[in-house]
């Protein structure tokens, strides 16, 4: 079996402990590689090697920095399809998914940034000719990027790309359930001959290889899990380094008896269901105004029941595998539960088992639940799959009051043809990014981030870059002309 390796100082290494762990591909649920176990003594190597880069890394021109980010994303574009069969072949998403949204997406990344460093300007303050304050940007220094296994390149490269155009060495790791892009990532890296050590790629588990990147880089980005964001800031407030954590959503999809009646039933089964449901920003609470509840209901389980759960590889595949075994009964247990407290299933709720190879893969139905509460913990907590709840709202004031009451805040989406009416209540929602209209229709400069248990700070655009970079005033005394 193939072995994936570490990525430090420009090399491909082992790990220093020679050890491995299994990685599966979910639609045959058969292991295809191997992946290092990491240690401390991993993460050591990398950080050093980072921190000796960031002598030259650190202090280079702006044009230098974004010659390599542009190589690099030209090096993607490339490999597109290379990369977009391994993303498949190692999450379980639709090929087609990753060919025409993760892969062109990390390019994406890497070429806004190397662009924005560019045009990134300062402030000055003047005092009245006295003295003059200006303010400067500088990189931190070891940057430490940690990823989650949905989007596995795309929220790798998302954080990579402005940690280095802002001039910091990284040491990443990518989630040890999907490892396999980093790998591939990192070859392209030598092919091209990006600068040694400027990133550096850890593979492993997230309580060691995670924690101990956490605790010896010099700043952190963490997307994941709310449950491991808490851990994760816990560790980095010891020594008051700057973190950013992008974590879980439950995130309310509303649509009002005025709404475009298509439109917001293809938005919102599109917002469950795309790759399979394992989006954050997915909405998996339909909250449906009364006088359209049954007609909006029936159209959204028949358009649910139609989507094609299928061999990833087929064009034709709405839903491919779910990404690991045990993240498949988790959503299964999930739904039972539901069902033990009073829960409908009106689409769904059951394994697909594919024939062939496939039949050992991870694949299950988009699933609709019904006659649900939103203080049931399938309204509260995050499923993070193919799993959505349809319920319905009397008026303004309760569907709010439903909205927020969760203990996330990432993002919703609102369906209504009243304008007014949809920022009004765009204003009260509790959460980072809103929708009116439309569903994950995203600009790389918008401030991206959650609320409450979805996150600390906003990425994106001069959000990232102000994040990767510390802040510094320059004052100056201008004596005075004494001949005057
Ligand atoms: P996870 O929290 O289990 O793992 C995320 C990463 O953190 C992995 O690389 C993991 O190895 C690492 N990790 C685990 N323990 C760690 C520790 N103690 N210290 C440091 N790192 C550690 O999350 P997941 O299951 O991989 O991803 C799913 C979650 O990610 C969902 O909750 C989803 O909503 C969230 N997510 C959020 C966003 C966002 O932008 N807000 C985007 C994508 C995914």
């Amino acid at each position: 079996m193939e072995k994936i390796c570490n990525y430090i100082g420009g090399k491909l290494v082992n790990p220093v402990d020679g050890k491995y762990m299994d990685n599966y591909c979910p639609s045959n649920g058969k292991p295809y590689s191997l992946v290092p176990v990491g240690s401390e003594d991993d993460v050591s190597a990398a950080i050093n090697c980072a921190k000796r880069s960031f002598e030259n890394w650190g202090s280079s021109t702006r044009e230098y920095r974004y010659g390599w980010l542009m190589k690099l994303a030209d090096a993607i574009d490339k490999n597109l399809e290379k990369l977009a069969l391994a993303e498949s072949l190692d999450n379980g998403k639709p090929e087609w998914l990753a060919k025409k949204i993760d892969i062109p997406r990390c390019a994406a990344n890497l070429r806004f940034f190397a662009t924005a460093i560019l045009h990134l300007d300062s402030k000055s303050h003047n005092m009245d000719g006295e003295a003059m304050n200006y303010t400067i940007k500088q990189p931190i220094g070891v940057a430490g990027c940690i990823s989650p296994w949905n989007l596995p390149l795309y929220l790798l490269t998302w954080k990579i790309a402005p940690a280095l155009a802002a001039g910091n060495t990284v040491v990443a790791k990518p989630s040890e359930i999907t490892p396999y892009t980093a790998y591939l990532f990192s070859e392209i890296c030598i092919d091209i001959g990006f600068p040694e050590g400027v990133i550096n790629i850890v593979h492993g588990q997230g309580d060691i290889v995670g924690a101990s990147i956490v605790k010896n880089c010099d700043v952190v980005s963490f997307t994941g899990g709310t449950d491991t964001g808490r851990l994760v800031a816990a560790n980095a407030a010891h020594d008051f380094k700057k973190c950013s954590l992008e974590l879980g959503g439950k995130n309310p999809t509303i649509v009002f008896g005025d709404a475009d009646f298509d439109l917001s039933v293809k938005n919102s089964v599109k917002s469950a269901f795309l790759n399979q449901g394992q989006i954050c920003l997915c909405g998996s609470r339909v909250f449906v105004e009364e006088s359209i509840y049954d007609s909006f209901k029936k159209s959204f389980i028949k358009e649910a029941k139609m989507l094609k759960v299928g061999c990833p590889k087929e064009v034709s595949t709405n839903l491919g595998a779910i990404v690991s075994e045990k993240h498949l009964n988790s959503i299964f247990s999930k739904i039972e539960n539901a069902i033990k407290n009073g829960a409908i299933v009106a689409a769904g709720g059951k394994k697909v088992v594919l024939p062939g190879d496939l039949s050992s893969g991870y694949f299950m139905e988009p699933t609709v639940l019904l006659n649900t509460k939103n203080t049931d913990s399938i309204n509260q907590e995050e499923v993070f799959g193919p799993v959505v709840t349809i319920m319905p709202f009397k008026n303004e004031k309760d569907l709010i009051k439903m909205c927020n009451d969760v203990k996330y805040g990432l993002s919703a989406s609102i369906f209504s043809q009243n304008i007014s009416k949809a920022n009004r209540v765009a204003a009260k929602i509790n959460a980072g990014v809103v929708w009116i209209n439309t569903w994950l229709l995203r600009d790389l400069r918008i401030p991206f981030g959650g609320m409450k248990g979805s996150g600390l700070g906003r990425e994106g655009g001069y959000y990232s870059l102000d994040f990767f970079t510390e802040t510094k005033n320059v004052c100056f005394k201008i004596e005075k002309d004494d001949n005057k």
